[in-house]
């Protein structure tokens, strides 16, 4: 490691380029996110690929691009490299055989939350924080309470009552103070915001501390770094408040600064919503640079229902510049595509990322994604965190009767 402890020049706003020091405490700036930037000349001249490889794999290899001094030590539970896992029985089925998934629910506390909390809260305790907040609809409670427990900090989560039950279950069990509220996402966002005065806790929310995008942000970095410095044609991404694609484009954008990308062409981002939680959709459709808040919101998806999103531009923004699209996929056919891909290819895909397959057939089926190209699906979360999705009808059996008049056609083997 060189003399330099951290690359982080400063932090900016994309809504009016304010930049603030690096080193301090920061929230958001006309209450739109900040975004944290690098020397890249500095790195560029101090590291790089063939460097990044002979390092522990895991998002904590691309230390010099993350925020956290190289003296502090990080919070960490085991950050694996997720795999990629060719799928071609799943993607023959879709159209695109030459579908790859990334399956980020082998991360800690089962879904790739872990990555954005593994720095934030590196980031928090580094600059004094004791007492963490945040708003959940989904896993984002259980990761933040696992990290705080790892780095001996207090969190405080909010959730609504119909949130899943694991994840409710994993945020207590992990030793957070875990609240249920009777109301959605933003409005238990917004009892964290108001009472931080009052309780002396910071807010963890999603792109309203600027150190969750830099965690998700090795998503991009590691997908290109196990792709030998190449991306994908194709990028389907389940989207809530939208941390991960955002992350994934600063990835992008910050390689190809480094002249460390192989292609010219970015890939294609396919933003994807359920159909019972549309903001960006309806944005994106209508073509405004901001989001108008849902109403009704209602999605087994639960890291879908995010009714409104603080940083919905800068995902607009990432979706229009890379020629993709935000697009809705039918909540009906949840259920139906989670089975198929589990069952197909034996991977744990989570009620979010089956919203992306149902976008992947329409996108097939009207021609904007070709049987040619690569595509690469987020698997977010892991599937046995969602036993509301899992429960499924199962044959009784009788153990004093003979099995062989018990068993359909269908188990018998093939003649
Ligand atoms: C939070 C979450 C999402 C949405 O992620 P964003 O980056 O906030 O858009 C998708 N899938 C799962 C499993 C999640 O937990």
């Amino acid at each position: 490691m060189s003399a330099v402890n951290c690359y982080v020049t400063h932090l900016e706003s994309p809504i009016d380029g304010t930049r603030f020091a690096p080193g301090l405490i920061h929230g958001t700036h006309l209450g739109r996110p900040l975004v944290v930037e690098y020397d890249l000349p500095g790195i560029r001249a101090a590291t790089s690929p063939e460097d990044w490889r002979t390092r522990q794999p895991g998002m904590w290899r691309y230390s010099e691009l993350l925020p956290l001094p190289f003296d502090q030590e990080v919070v960490s539970l085991g950050e694996t490299a997720t795999p990629l896992l060719a799928c071609p029985r799943l993607g023959k089925t879709l159209g695109v055989p030459r579908l790859v998934i990334k399956d980020e629910s082998l991360l800690p506390t089962g879904s790739f939350k872990s990555r954005g909390m593994s720095v934030a809260v590196s980031m928090a305790r580094y600059l004094g924080l004791k007492r963490l907040a945040a708003p959940t609809a989904g896993n984002a409670g259980g990761a933040l309470a696992a990290y705080c427990a790892r780095a001996g900090l207090e969190a405080f989560v909010f959730m609504p009552e119909d949130t899943p039950v694991v994840n409710r279950l994993e945020t207590v069990l992990y030793g957070a103070k875990a609240f249920l509220v009777n109301g959605l996402i933003h409005e238990c966002g917004a009892l964290v915001r108001e009472n931080a005065a009052e309780f002396q806790w910071f807010d963890m929310s999603t792109l309203r501390e600027p150190y969750r995008l830099e965690g998700k942000k090795t998503m991009g970095l590691e997908l290109a770094d196990q792709r030998d410095w190449t991306l994908p044609d194709v990028i389907l991404y389940p989207t809530g408040g939208g941390t991960g694609l955002v992350g994934m484009a600063k990835a992008f954008t910050e390689l190809r600064n480094l002249c460390w990308l192989r292609n010219e062409t970015m890939p294609r981002f396919y933003a994807c919503q359920s159909s019972g939680c549309t903001p960006l959709v309806n944005a994106w459709n209508a073509g405004t640079r901001h989001a108008e808040t849902v109403n009704n919101a209602a999605t087994r998806a639960s890291g879908l229902r995010v009714p409104g999103a603080v940083g919905d531009f800068m995902i607009l923004d990432a979706v229009r510049q890379s020629n993709g699209a935000v697009i809705a996929g039918d909540e009906a056919r949840i259920d139906y595509q989670m089975r198929r891909a589990c069952a197909l290819e034996g991977v744990p895909l989570c009620p979010e990322t089956a919203v992306c397959l149902e976008v992947l057939e329409g996108l097939v089926r009207n021609g904007a994604v070709g049987d040619h190209e690569d595509v690469l699906v987020w698997n977010t979360g892991a599937a046995q965190k969602y036993v509301e999705c899992m429960e499924h009808p199962m044959q009784q059996i009788d153990k004093h009767k003979p099995l062989v008049d018990q068993l359909e056609v269908a188990s018998r083997p093939r003649k």
